[in-house]
């Protein structure tokens, strides 16, 4: 089956992890601040903080903003349940805006009319790939009192009006799943321009462990010492993954370019074709494509979802809308909330997109796809 999503592992990956493993440092070792300096220079020169997951990301970005029981967060449904589940867990409550259907991202206009004097959060999602529009996020952030969080699992390395993911939003998370961009196996990194932000995120993956005897409250007791003044947990990511990280994000460019010509090469056989709705880009994006959304006829999406998988291709659907799941349903969420994300979901496929993936076998999904579709 040909994946919708595979990572990209080549000798110099191979050997940079060996380098680790026979180094002295398995973890918290110089790799670590290596990958960090990687990841901040394509973000922009905004600081990166590295961590086990896409969804410790998340989580600590949460823990940065000091998240609370009562806080509001105004978020898009079109994501992956990390993008609120990390929240709820400090007991915040979601309030959900719909996206605009052009992109599949968050829609400023429905998150503004979300916000109230409890929103914390504005947790946006660069859906495939394609950044928000951050500057109206940013202003509507700071006029009330709220963060700007970029859930960016899938734009490391995407660009609006010039500017890097990264340095878009308060807070930006990326993910390393090995379908995401870049691959750590597993891991992730919270960027953010903010120096308090990028402290908090720190000591939250840190334990919260404070060795600076200017911070501690207590007298500095000795060389051993240290003080947790805030609960944090283990999102550590080892110097063994670190080290695959700043030998993968290296080819960052090369696999972005690569990724556009596939976009294109799908975009090329299917436009025009009125079966089919292809993915929308605004002016100023640049994004480095993680997924290829298109959406078909919603009477027809699961025949053709299933005869593709039938045929050796192996789609996917971006994403069940998250209130949709049990666990919001049980707390009073009800169907119907976001229509445009209800629609948007009852159309789309993904198709296979990764950097190694063969202009033939691009051709042998679309091939298919307007064979079963029809032009
Ligand atoms: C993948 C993903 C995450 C979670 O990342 P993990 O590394 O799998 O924990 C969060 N949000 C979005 C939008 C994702 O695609």
């Amino acid at each position: 089956m040909l994946p919708y999503g595979r990572q990209d592992i080549d000798e110099a990956d191979i050997e940079a992890v060996v380098a680790a493993l026979r180094s002295d440092w398995l973890t918290t070792g110089p790799e670590v601040a290596r990958f960090e300096k990687a990841i901040s220079e394509v973000a922009g020169g905004a600081s990166a903080t590295t961590v086990t997951s896409g969804t410790a990301a998340l989580h600590t970005a949460y823990a940065a903003a000091d998240l609370a029981p009562g806080d509001e967060v105004v978020t898009t449904p079109m994501t992956f349940v990390a993008t609120q589940s990390t929240a709820c867990a400090f007991g915040a409550k979601m309030v959900f805006a719909d996206i605009d259907p052009f992109t599949g991202n968050l829609d400023p206009e429905a998150a503004a009319a979300a916000v109230t004097d409890k929103t914390r959060v504005i947790a946006t999602v660069d859906y495939a790939g394609h950044p928000v529009k951050a500057p109206e996020f940013q202003k509507l952030a700071a006029e009330s009192g709220a963060l700007f969080l970029e859930d960016a699992a899938h734009s490391i390395g995407s660009t609006l009006n010039g500017v890097p993911v990264g340095q878009l939003a308060d807070l930006t998370t990326f993910s390393f799943f090995p379908t995401k961009n870049l691959t750590t196996a597993e891991g992730g990194a919270v960027v953010t321009p903010r120096a308090d932000l990028e402290k908090r995120a720190r000591n939250f993956k840190g334990l919260g462990m404070i060795r600076d005897p200017k911070e501690m409250r207590a007298e500095d007791e000795g060389g051993w010492f240290y003080e947790v003044q805030e609960f944090g947990l283990n999102y550590r990511l080892p110097d063994v993954l670190c080290a695959l990280g700043t030998s993968q994000i290296a080819r960052l460019g090369a696999a972005k370019a690569r990724r556009q010509e596939i976009h294109d090469r799908y975009n090329a056989a299917f436009k025009g074709n009125e079966n089919l709705t292809l993915p929308g880009v605004e002016q100023g994006a640049e994004p480095m494509w993680h997924l290829y959304p298109l959406r078909v006829e919603a009477a027809r999406r699961r025949a053709i979802f299933d005869e593709l998988r039938n045929r050796g291709i192996g789609v996917q659907v971006n994403y069940i809308p998250s209130y949709w799941h049990p666990v919001f349903h049980d707390m009073g969420y009800k169907r119907g909330m976001c229509p445009n994300a209800e629609e948007f979901y009852a159309q789309e496929i993904s198709l296979p997109l990764f950097a190694t993936l063969a202009d033939d076998q691009v051709d042998f999904v679309i091939e298919n796809v307007l064979e079963i579709v029809g032009s």
